[in-house]
């Protein structure tokens, strides 16, 4: 660790404290309006969730930025149910910069099973989000992920193409897959970075949050290739440019169904609304101050005229009333949608390190000492269980109902 400072992320916005329910309601929706964010003035964002079966087909064949081999960064590619994730997108964005920075390529690593739906069809995917060169093993023995079988392909692929920076997503997989791979190699690894940047002497400096998130560490790693896992949410995905081009490096593949001890029975997928977490452009979080399930009705209809994603607080998933997956801060998921509407939530400094990097923050808290307003942009002094049903009364009114999701085009 080379050095902290202090992470102070008040936003200290506007409040409204006003005692006409109806009035706050309209107070809210004009603050949401001028600042663009009733979602049907959302401009497209190229950066959601992508599938891959309009993409143009891939040319060969492509200048490469610096192309000294040792000069690369690396994005391990992570799949899920056919679908990049949006992890991976966020880390190709990054890594552009990075490779501009130390004026190398920036590569994509994509393991997977050779069935043309599970692994070829997302090259032109990586290419169009910034990778000119990509790794690819197709193997059906990696089908699915298993450690086993995606250590052996990555190990090799790192000893034979000695990149300079390796990254991958601090998801499940991620978590499994990383540490395994920099011990195998006796690498260091920073695990759950919050940023990424290169200092004056081309160092990778990793960025991550320290002592419940009230600091950043600065770390620098001293073994090559440095290796961090990236939080999901923390970052942008570049624009995509489905012209662009990579060169396509098949890795070997020999041998490996052989090193695989783990055997898949079965996959199951629950709707848990992770997938929504990280692409949605409204999340409302779901505090204490929602009371239990029993009162879940009109945030469930919020969400559906919003079309918003809902996240909770860990005490709400700690009661087991929404899923542990969609738990927001320290120890669950970092979010960056445009709006982030928290309800009934005390604004608790583990909470707070999960939404920073949210465009908006609206809160409604009937505590007009909350800490969470001076984490907002707009601070609703009110009870969540009267205001609610106003919002969702007036966004009926206005028509929301019957407006298409911003997020069909993702999901075709
Ligand atoms: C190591 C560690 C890691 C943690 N990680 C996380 C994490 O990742 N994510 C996380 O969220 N927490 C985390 N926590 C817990 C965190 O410290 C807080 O306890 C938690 O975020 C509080 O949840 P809450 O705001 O829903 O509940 P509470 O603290 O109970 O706050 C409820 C809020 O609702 C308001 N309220 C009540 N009724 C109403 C109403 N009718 N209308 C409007 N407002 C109302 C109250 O004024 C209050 O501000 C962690 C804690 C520890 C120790």
């Amino acid at each position: 660790m080379t050095d902290v400072v202090p992470d102070t992320h008040a936003r200290e916005g506007r409040i409204i404290a006003e005692s006409n329910p109806a009035r706050t309601i309209e107070l809210l929706l004009e603050d949401l309006a001028a600042h663009g964010l009733l979602y049907q003035n959302f401009p497209e964002d190229p950066a959601a969730r992508i599938t891959l079966h309009n993409a143009a087909p891939l040319r060969q064949g492509n200048s490469l930025r610096g192309a000294l081999t040792g000069r690369a960064v690396w994005v391990v590619a992570e799949l899920e149910q056919n679908t990049i994730r949006h992890i991976t997108l966020e880390l190709l964005g990054k890594g552009n910069e990075l490779a501009a920075a130390i004026q190398g390529e920036l590569a994509a690593i994509l393991i997977g099973g050779p069935r043309a739906a599970s692994v070829a069809h997302h090259l032109p995917a990586l290419a169009a989000y910034g990778a000119e060169r990509i790794y690819m093993a197709a193997d059906p023995a990696l089908e699915h992920y298993t450690t086993e079988g995606y250590t052996a392909v990555l190990v090799r692929a790192i000893q034979t193409y000695a990149p300079s920076i390796v990254l991958l997503g601090s998801t499940a997989d991620g978590r499994d897959l990383a540490p395994r791979v920099a011990a195998r190699l006796n690498l260091g690894l920073t695990g759950d970075c919050i940023d990424l940047a290169i200092d004056e002497q081309h160092r990778l400096v990793q960025y991550k949050p320290a002592f419940g998130g009230s600091i950043i560490s600065f770390i620098l790693s001293n073994t090559t290739p440095a290796m961090a896992t990236l939080r999901p949410g923390m970052l942008h995905a570049a624009q995509p440019d489905f012209a662009r081009t990579a060169d396509i490096i098949p890795l070997p593949t020999d041998h490996i169904a052989e090193q695989i001890r783990t055997t898949i029975v079965e996959r199951t997928y629950r709707d848990t609304g992770v997938a929504e977490l990280e692409s949605a452009k409204i999340i409302l979080g779901v505090g204490m101050g929602m009371g239990a399930p029993a009162a879940y009705a009109p945030l469930r209809q919020l969400a559906h005229l919003l079309h918003a994603a809902i996240g909770a607080t860990r005490n709400v998933t700690d009661q087991g009333w929404l899923p542990k997956q969609i738990q927001i801060g320290l120890t669950g998921r970092a979010i960056a949608p445009r709006l982030y509407l928290a309800l009934g939530i005390r604004g608790a400094a583990e909470h707070i390190a999960g939404i920073r990097k949210a465009g908006y923050i609206v809160s409604i808290n009937k505590n007009k000492r909350a800490p969470i307003f001076r984490h907002s942009n707009l601070a609703v002094v009110g009870d969540v269980h009267e205001l609610l049903p106003i919002l969702i009364a007036r966004l009926e009114e206005m028509g929301f109902d019957n407006l298409p999701s911003p997020n069909n085009y993702a999901s075709e």
